[in-house]
This record gives C-alpha cells, sequence and structure tokens, in this order.
C-alpha cells in the first residue's frame, strides 16, 4: 500500500488523482496538512507553536495541551521537521536553542553547531593548483559535512527539561515517516530544484518515482528514516553516535571523498553557550554569540540605527532603507574581518559592541549620500587584545542556504527560540543509504580560501549567521525572532526588531513587513512590497537594488503580552508554517 501511495502522483492516470486529490481518504494513513495561510497567526492563553512546517507545529501543540514545557515540545518538533521539511534541518545537521527558563529566569543556548571532523584541513576546498573549488562542488563533496550535532542537543535540553519520556516525543515523526504526508507546493518545488543532487545520492529513492521528481500532492513516505527514528527511540540518541548508523554515515561521507570517520561521531559535545545581550529602544534582547556572526552583528546595526529614531520615517520610505542599507554594509564590512569559533580565535565582541565604537561608525553614515567604501573598523581599540587575525579574500560564489526557525511559549513561562539546519537546501544532498537522513553540508560555512579567522580546522565550527533571538521586557520575555537564508539571517531578524519596536506593528505585521538585504554594494535584494518608484529613488542615490524583488529568509515569531500573558503567533509569507495556540477552556 505504501509503495502504492508513494507512487500516486506520477503513475496513476490523471482522472485518479484527481479523485485521490477531492478525497483524502485515497491517502490512506497519510497526514494531509493544512497548508492554508489560515494558520499564519494564532493567540491563545496557554502556549503558542510557530513553525514553519505545519505537522511540527501539531506535534508541538500536542506536546503542550497535554501539559509538557515548551522544551518537551520544542524536542518533538525538530523530531518531526526532520521528516517533514528533509530539506531544512535534521538529524544530520545541527543547530542553536535558545531556552528561557521560566522557573530561574536563565536564558542560556544549547549549540549543537556541526564540527570537522578530525580529519580536516584548511586546504580541503582547494583543487590540485591551489585554487578553491567551485561552491556547487564543495557543497555536494563528502569534505562538506561537518559532524551532526542535532541529536546531542536534543539529549542534552531533554535531559535539562525534559518532562515527558524521550519515546514519546519522538512517536509522531516515527509514524509520520512511515505513513507519509501530503508534499505542499515549497517541498515540491525544492525536490525538482535540487534534482540533480539528490539523484546522485541514496535520496533518488526517496524523493522520486521513476527519475521524476516527487510533485505537490504526492505522499512522501521515509521507511528508511522511520527505522532510523525507530532506532533512537529503542536506544537512546548516543546509538547514533555509535553504532551502525554513525558507521554508516561515515561511510556515505567517505565514499563522496570527505574523512569523517565513526569516530567523530562518538566524540561529538555540544556546548553551553551564554547569549550575548543588547538594548533597543528600552528593550532588552538575548541572541546568539560566536561562532554565529549573527548576534553580534544584529546587535551591532541596532546601536547603529537607534539613534536615527527610524520611525520618524515612514516605514517604506527611502530614507529608512538607506539607512539600514548603509548600516548594513558597515556591519558586513566588520564581519567579514572579525567573526569566527571563539574555541580557535579571539572574536572582539566587545570592541564590536562598544558604545563608542558604535558612535564611530554610525558617524560614517550620510544622510544623502551612499559610502561608497564602506570598511572594517578596528574594534580592538576598544577591548583588550590585538588582532592576530588577516581578513583572506574569498571567492565570493558562496550562495546562501536555507534553513527553519521554529519557537515554542508554554503556561510555565518557558520560552524556546531555536534555529537548526542542514545548511543548504537538502545539505550536501547526501542521505545516509539505509538510514534515510540528509547530511548537512555546513563545513562550506568556513572559508574556501585558509589564512583567515574562518579557515577549516579539525573540530573547529563553521562561522555561522542563524540569529536565535528573544525580546525582553523589563526582564519577562516579549518577542521570539529567528529566520533562516544564510546571512541574510542576520538582516531579516534585524528588521522584525525594528518592526516591533521601533514601527511597533503587531507581530504579524512585523514578520511579513518586507525586507531588504544587503551586505556590500554589489549585493542588495529586496522583497516584494517594497514600492518600485522608492527602489528607483535609492537606486539613484547610488544604491544597487536588482531588477526584481525575491524572497528573503522566513521569520517566525511569538509575542506575549506584557499585562495578559496571551501568546500571538506568527509566521512569514514565504512558506506554509503555521502558528498554534493552546487556548484553555476558562
Ligand atoms: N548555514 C547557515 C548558517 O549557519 C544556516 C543555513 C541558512 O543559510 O539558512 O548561517
Amino acid at each position: 500500500m505504501k509503495q502504492f501511495l508513494k507512487r500516486f502522483g506520477t503513475i496513476l492516470t490523471l482522472t485518479v488523482l484527481l479523485m485521490a486529490t477531492a478525497n483524502p481518504a485515497v491517502l490512506g494513513a497519510a497526514a494531509e496538512p493544512d497548508y492554508s495561510e489560515e494558520n499564519d497567526v494564532a493567540t491563545a492563553d496557554e502556549g503558542m507553536v510557530v513553525s514553519a512546517h505545519p505537522l511540527a507545529s501539531e506535534a508541538g501543540y500536542d506536546v503542550l495541551a497535554k501539559g509538557g514545557t515548551a522544551m518537551d515540545a520544542a524536542i518533538a518538533m525538530q523530531y518531526v521537521l526532520t521528516v517533514a521539511e528533509p530539506m531544512m534541518s535534521g538529524i544530520g545537521g545541527g543547530g542553536f536553542m535558545m531556552v528561557y527558563e521560566g522557573d530561574t529566569g536563565e536564558t542560556s543556548i544549547i549549540n549543537s553547531r556541526e564540527r570537522a571532523p578530525g580529519g580536516a584541513d584548511s586546504e580541503m576546498f582547494l583543487d590540485d593548483e591551489g585554487e578553491a573549488l567551485p561552491f556547487e562542488e564543495r557543497v555536494r563533496s563528502g569534505k562538506s559535512v561537518g559532524v551532526p550535532g542535532t541529536l546531542r542537543g536534543l539529549e542534552e535540553a531533554h535531559a535539562s527539561w525534559g518532562t515527558i519520556d524521550m519515546a514519546e516525543l519522538i512517536a509522531p515523526a516515527i509514524s509520520l515517516a512511515e505513513e507519509g504526508f501530503a508534499i505542499d507546493d515549497f517541498l515540491a518545488n525544492q525536490i525538482a530544484d535540487n534534482a540533480e543532487k539528490l539523484q546522485a545520492t541514496a535520496a533518488s529513492e526517496v524523493f522520486f518515482n521513476e527519475q521524476e521528481p516527487l510533485a505537490e500532492g504526492d505522499v512522501l513516505v521515509q521507511e528508511d528514516l522511520a527505522k532510523t527514528l525507530s532506532l533512537i527511540r529503542d536506544n537512546g540518541v548516543d546509538y547514533f553516535y555509535n553504532s551502525e548508523i554513525s558507521k554508516a554515515a561515515a561511510n556515505a561521507v567517505q565514499e563522496f571523498g570527505g574523512s569523517m570517520t565513526a569516530e567523530d561521531l562518538s566524540n561529538y559535545e555540544v556546548t553551553w553557550d551564554e547569549p550575548i545581550w543588547g538594548e533597543f529602544n528600552g528593550y532588552d534582547i538575548a541572541t546568539m554569540p560566536p561562532p554565529s556572526s549573527g548576534g553580534v552583528f544584529m546587535l551591532q546595526m541596532l546601536g547603529i540605527l537607534d539613534d536615527f529614531d527610524l520611525s520618524q520615517y515612514d516605514i517604506n520610505s527611502p530614507e529608512k532603507y538607506h539607512l539600514l542599507a548603509e548600516a548594513m554594509h558597515l556591519a558586513y564590512a566588520d564581519r567579514a574581518e572579525y567573526a569566527g569559533d571563539p574555541e580557535f580565535v579571539d572574536i572582539p565582541v566587545e570592541g564590536l559592541l562598544h558604545p563608542d565604537y558604535i558612535d564611530e561608525r554610525r558617524a560614517l553614515i550620510s544622510m544623502d549620500e551612499v559610502n561608497e567604501k564602506p570598511e572594517a573598523g578596528d574594534p580592538w581599540e576598544y577591548q583588550e587584545g590585538t588582532d592576530e587575525v588577516d581578513n583572506v579574500e574569498q571567492p565570493g560564489d558562496k550562495v546562501d542556504g536555507q534553513t527553519t526557525h521554529f519557537s515554542v511559549a508554554d503556561k510555565y513561562g518557558n520560552v524556546v527560540s531555536y534555529t537548526t539546519t542542514i545548511e543548504q537546501v537538502f545539505g550536501s544532498g547526501i542521505m545516509v543509504p539505509g538510514y534515510g537522513f540528509m547530511l548537512n553540508n555546513e563545513l562550506t560555512d568556513f572559508d574556501a580560501e585558509p589564512g583567515g579567522a574562518n579557515e577549516v580546522q579539525p573540530d573547529k565550527r563553521p562561522l555561522s549567521s542563524m540569529t536565535p533571538t528573544i525580546v525582553f521586557d523589563n526582564g519577562t520575555p516579549s518577542m521570539t525572532a529567528g529566520s533562516p537564508g544564510g546571512q541574510t539571517i542576520i538582516t531579516s531578524v534585524l528588521q522584525t526588531i525594528i518592526n516591533a519596536y521601533e514601527y511597533e506593528l503587531d507581530v504579524h505585521s512585523a514578520v511579513t513587513e518586507p525586507r531588504i538585504f544587503t551586505s556590500d554594494l554589489e549585493s542588495y535584494r529586496f522583497e516584494e512590497g517594497v514600492p518600485q518608484e522608492v527602489i528607483n529613488q535609492l537606486n539613484e542615490m547610488g544604491h544597487n537594488f536588482e531588477d526584481e524583488s525575491e524572497p528573503i529568509g522566513n521569520v517566525s515569531s511569538i509575542q506575549i503580552d506584557p499585562e495578559t500573558g496571551e501568546f500571538t503567533g506568527a509566521t512569514d509569507k514565504n512558506r506554509n508554517g503555521a502558528a498554534l495556540g493552546v487556548q484553555s477552556q476558562k
């Protein structure tokens, strides 16, 4: 039956297909997710989940509804995302889970970022002539696969905060992988767009039917993944890292030219990180420290922009976008120079966020002119230490990845803001044969050209942009935010916070308000909704926005009313996510 269902989109006649679409019962036990826009925003008083996939949101909702904590719900959601959004995150990847604990008032981060294997070296992305391999080649090579951390992160979260058995939290993901679910337009497009990459690996057996990519409405069944998740359920997370699974993962990586061994998996450890804190308009912000560049540079841009009182300008005005673009250029110039894994290099976080340094950077912005040469400053003047690493020019062919962000808030006062990834869509494209999970290509977040702060080194974590964030109002959580989108993540979260706390938009509007991105004078992007005449005015000024709009990131967020404690969850326009709230029976 399952095989039949799996094929249903491509081998049945159109008539049967139409009948099946009209009659969901034909799908048997397969889930029929609600991909409608109705779930884009929700309000409730006893808990809220927001994610980029309705099935993950449902799993989190069920956990909260039966009294579980936000952390329990987040674990169940990450497992379901491995199945329902297999191209974005999962047990073959890593991420940053920020948790505010209602009981203690503490905010901490479980950092499950992938690490380079012991056999990695700084020249591994160079060819025989010493030239950087093209990005697409780097992505598809086993060398791009970092040692996955997601499961160790979930294990740690469960050991610290779990109130429901891990076996129960993993169960919805297993059923979903076994029974399958109806693919939406978004996943269908991603399979088609990545066909070549996927067809070169065991993934071809899962996402294709006789060479044809599965299409919208087809049922995606993942039997091998169900088996792997069942093994984890029965034997614990440790089994993944020390068993037939770790050996199979290492073999798959080596087959594609990487060095990862089963021992690398066995050695993997997460870290507990403290958030970095900043302030904007009187609100405190907890966000992601290095090895992400996200938090530092988002706070730096907020600091630069704070004094401009942006809301004196219309939200769609040229003045606002000009100031955003100028602040972005300055921050990304610093980012190229001063970012990496703090276990290996000194990052001048204090200097980058020092008020006097921020004043110095702000002074480089003029209201009427584009800064034609935005360059890195010297934050080391504002903190002890010296700059020991040079910036090394990179090939510049890196494509922004995709990932997923989700948030949970519960009735006990706990809040989770979790960005989780396998880097590019479908990661390296390598599926572990017989075990059904995708392996990340996170190590392409390292510099390809060695010598800089972010060069490859064994056991090191590549520079990230992921920016899971919680904003606080007088010490209590006020809003979560986060997004996918590679280096655009930082500016997507930035603009969401500005929309909510400077322009005072409600959370759904804050998340969906069209965004811009630019890291230098050649990388300008904008989303549909930024007025064309404003783009024209900005380009006349010397900016360089491209002709066509395009989606940037996919923010999701939960806002908590300071007076009533009520939660409002909101998802972005760029995917079919869902906000689901738990409402008391009052
Ligand atoms: N690899 C990216 C990062 O860590 C996340 C994936 C994405 O680009 O969304 O910043």
